[in-house]
């Protein structure tokens, strides 16, 4: 007996493709749902079923709960896994999913709602014992006099954040206090206009930080176990575009603190799957900002490292099974790196869609391609421009990262343009290679 009938895959492309590799090997049945666009995704030639449930732009197809919902009913399955993005975050839908009388594969919806509001992230997350970042402990007030007291205390530069904020967006860097409440005001507005809540709140603005993050999962049974530290610092405009495992450089004492005090905050809220908790790190310190509620783009980097599948962890656990090994069981070796390739412009970054006349992935020793690409697919307009992502693994950094340049260097996509070229460049400059560069590094490399 498989350890669930059947889920519902509710996304598209790599990931969609990944949940249906973990359900596969599991020998659970799977439906997937795709638009209109989408008929011709690699995961809907493989699954057992497959759902059209709507026209191609998202709002209508992927982010279409009732659709979603009614697809999971008539194809009778047991449960749903939201993947990254969409609704993999939404605990409205998460709620739904439930009430319906399928399993969500993620936490409770009520801790996504405690994670989605930023502040009240950093409140719980303070309270376990996690480091959080010097700010505000709340929301701001009417009390502009307060307001001014607060970013004095915290000492300039400050950032002005909406609760509710996301993708990067909802946040204002404030210099000096003659700029402060102006900032405040305009924050607010956007804030209200774009995430329908004008609660923000302030921290202290790290000048060059490194973005590093700990994974986790919890089985929501009270086991709760780590599997340590990303290193997601080479980002532009807050995307991230090439990571590794483990981050380079951190005493592994310090990690280790960290990373209990997640793990631990983990048991105080009852979490249950996989889940990311996101830091800032500079000068030796680590800075909570945000928890993921979810499977993240870059958990192949920490597979690779560890030797364990997330997604079937996150399946197991849906199926009610407590964690399948001990923090002491986890092994740590090796480094391993992931370059997202996306359907991109290297130089404008402008979206490239369309057809793929030609798809040679790498291979070799310690190369894993993550991709839904064939030779002929037509990469569709309307999505998220990622379109597969090569993961390398080595007994070491070095090891991992030649190897890396290597597979850059047989990746072969032809017939639409991508940013191959970018992490050709990436992984040959000097102080990546060394390691441990600030979020700032690829904007500023670009700007030269
Ligand atoms: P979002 O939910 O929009 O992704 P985050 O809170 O995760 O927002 O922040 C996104 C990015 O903004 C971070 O990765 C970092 O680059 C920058 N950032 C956020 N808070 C700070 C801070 N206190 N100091 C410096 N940079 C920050």
């Amino acid at each position: 007996m498989p350890i669930l009938e059947k889920v519902l895959i509710a996304n598209r492309g790599e990931i969609a493709l990944r949940i249906l590799r973990a359900c596969k090997e599991l020998d659970i049945r799977t439906i997937a749902v795709h638009s209109r666009a989408d008929r011709e995704l690699m995961h809907v030639r493989l699954a057992d079923e497959s759902v059209c449930i709507g026209p191609a732009p998202s709002k209508d197809s992927y982010l279409n709960v009732p659709a979603i919902i009614s697809a999971a009913e008539v194809t009778n399955a047991s449960a749903i896994h939201p993947g990254y993005g969409f609704l993999a975050e939404n605990a409205d839908f998460a709620d739904q999913v439930e009430k319906s009388g399928f399993v969500f594969i993620g936490p409770r919806a009520d801790t996504i709602r405690l994670m989605g509001d930023k502040v009240s992230a950093i409140q719980a997350m303070k309270a376990a014992g996690v480091p959080t970042v010097p700010g505000s402990d709340g929301p701001l007030t009417e009390d502009t006099e307060r307001s001014l007291e607060i970013a004095r205390g915290i000492g300039y530069p400050v950032i002005v954040k909406a609760a509710a904020g996301g993708g990067g967006r909802g946040m204002r860097v404030v210099h000096n206090e003659a700029a402060l409440l102006n900032s405040i005001q305009v924050t607010q507005s956007e804030a209200a206009a774009a995430f329908g809540s004008d609660v923000v709140y302030l921290e202290k603005f790290l000048q060059k930080p490194r973005h590093v993050e700990i994974q986790v999962i919890a089985d929501g049974q009270g086991n709760a176990i780590h599997l340590g530290d990303r290193d997601c610092s080479l980002q532009r405009r807050h995307q991230k575009v090439l990571e590794e495992a483990p981050a380079p450089g951190i005493p592994d004492d310090v990690r280790a603190a960290v990373a209990e005090s997640c793990v631990k905050a983990c048991i105080d809220i009852g979490y249950r799957g996989a889940g990311t908790f996101e830091f800032l790190y500079e000068d030796g310190g680590f800075y909570f900002i945000e928890m993921n509620t979810r499977v993240q783009v870059e958990h192949p980097v920490t597979e690779m490292i560890t030797g364990v599948d997330i997604v079937k962890e996150q399946l197991r656990i849906a199926a009610g099974l407590p964690l399948s090994f001990t923090q002491s069981e986890v092994r740590f070796f090796g480094h391993a790196f992931e370059c997202r390739i996306n359907a991109e412009d290297p130089k404008t970054f402008l979206p490239s869609p369309g057809k793929v006349t030609t798809f040679h992935p790498p291979g070799g020793p310690g190369i894993r391609v993550d991709s839904h690409l064939y030779d002929g697919y037509t990469v569709p307009p309307y999505y998220d421009s990622l379109i597969g992502k090569i993961i390398s693994f080595g007994e070491n950094r070095k090891v991992a990262l030649a190897r890396m340049r290597q597979a850059l260097d047989e990746l072969v996509v032809e017939g639409i343009r991508t940013n191959t070229a970018l992490h050709r460049d990436l992984v040959r400059g000097r102080a990546f290679q060394s390691g441990g560069v600030s979020i700032h590094y690829l904007e500023s490399k670009l700007e030269d």
